[in-house]
Order: C-alpha cells, then structure tokens, then sequence
C-alpha cells in the first residue's frame, strides 16, 4: 500500500473512532510500566481490575521491589502467566531501584534491558508514559495492519518497521491506538466484521481479495 491510501485508512478510522484513547488505567511511567507488562495476553479491563488493588498497595518501584514474586502472584493471578509476570515485576522494580533510584528510564535501550520489557512494551512507555512517537506493535496491531494490507512482514519487529516507514510520524501514536479499537471493535481476530467497516469499500486489500 502506497502512503496516501494509508493516509487515507488513517482518515476513516479517525473518523470512526475520533474518542480513542489508550485504555488501560495509569498515572505515572511507573504505573504504565507494570500495567503493559500485565497486559500481555489478558485484556485491559481485567488489567485495570487487578491495578486498581495493586498500585495503592505498591505503588513505586521501591515498594514492589520488596516483595518476592511468590507474595506478588496471588495478587496479579486473574491477568494470567501470572508466574513469569510476578518474576519479571519484582526483577524489573528491583532493577529501577538498583539502577535508576526508582525511576523509569525514558530510553528503548534502557527499557529493554528491564526484566519482563520487549520491543512491544517499551514502545508502549514511550508513548504513553513519555509521550514519544512510537507506533508499537501488540497482537491486534500486528494482525489488522496485516490484514488491511498497512504491512506484510511476519514479525511485530518488522511490521513496526513497515508502519514507521508508511505512516507520517504525527499519525504513528494515535494511529497505534486507532488499529488497536478498530481490532477490538470490528476487525476482530475470528470473524472480522466487513460489512460494516468503511474500509472495506476500497482501502483494505483482505477484504478486497475476498
Ligand atoms: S474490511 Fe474486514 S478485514 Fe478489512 S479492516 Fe475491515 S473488518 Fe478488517
């Protein structure tokens, strides 16, 4: 796809979507931090539940840093792989004490060296946390853009990389979150709903091949 229709597609999911917004619950880069790495594999309502019991509880990293991931997992249990993330929470919070007295550092490099923290979450930080313009990849970005013909590659790595080069830098952010709504509310993973998508009146290759 060339990128005035990517444009384009931006354009009808504005205007389909003009209110979106991340949609999981956080204050501060700390917050946004633990969050995104609860969040793989589980949905952002559960993940609000369990952090509306959690931050008052620990609500830095030098609070969490002093649990053992065995007295944190009861706690995050509902999100799922509960296990790795309880380990990689209280490895990453006992890091940011060691290495950043506490405080999330506001780097890709930094981040990724950070227990629990890939390419997908630390671009989430970015843009959330830090405001940067990052266009990261999750599991409902990876599939729509695929689908919509935005990238063809077959890892996140390399669709971000695809997005970054189609897409204006001033779209990637609320772009990121405009695919994620689309996928969660009409692009879905099983039965994706084209006959009510506006994009499927020329701008998405699936739809145009089926
Ligand atoms: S036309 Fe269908 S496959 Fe294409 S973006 Fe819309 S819902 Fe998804």
């Amino acid at each position: 796809m060339d990128a005035k229709r990517a444009a384009q597609v931006m354009a009808e999911l504005q205007k389909l979507y003009p209110e979106a917004k991340p949609e999981l619950h956080f204050r501060n880069p700390y917050e946004t931090l633990i969050a995104t790495i609860l969040s793989a594999q589980c949905t952002d309502k559960r993940v609000n539940l369990v952090t509306a019991r959690l931050f008052p509880l620990y609500p830095d990293a030098f609070a969490m840093a002093k649990l053992t991931p065995e007295e944190l997992e009861p706690l995050i249990k509902e999100c799922g792989l509960y296990h790795n993330k309880a380990k990689n929470i209280v490895a990453a919070s006992r890091a940011l004490v060691g290495q950043y007295d506490g405080v999330v550092p506001s780097t890709r490099e930094a981040l990724m060296k950070l227990p629990g923290v890939g390419q997908k979450t630390a671009g989430v930080v970015l843009l959330a946390a830090f405001g940067d313009d990052q266009i990261p990849v999750d599991t409902h970005v990876f599939r729509v853009s695929r689908r919509i013909g935005l990238a063809d590659a077959n890892t996140p790595e390399k669709v971000e990389q695809q997005l970054r080069a189609l897409l204006d830098r001033d779209i990637w952010s609320l772009g990121h979150h405009l695919i994620i709504w689309h996928g969660r509310r009409c692009c879905h993973a099983r039965k994706p709903e084209c006959e009510r998508c506006p994009l499927n009146a020329g701008l998405c290759e699936k739809h145009m091949e089926s």
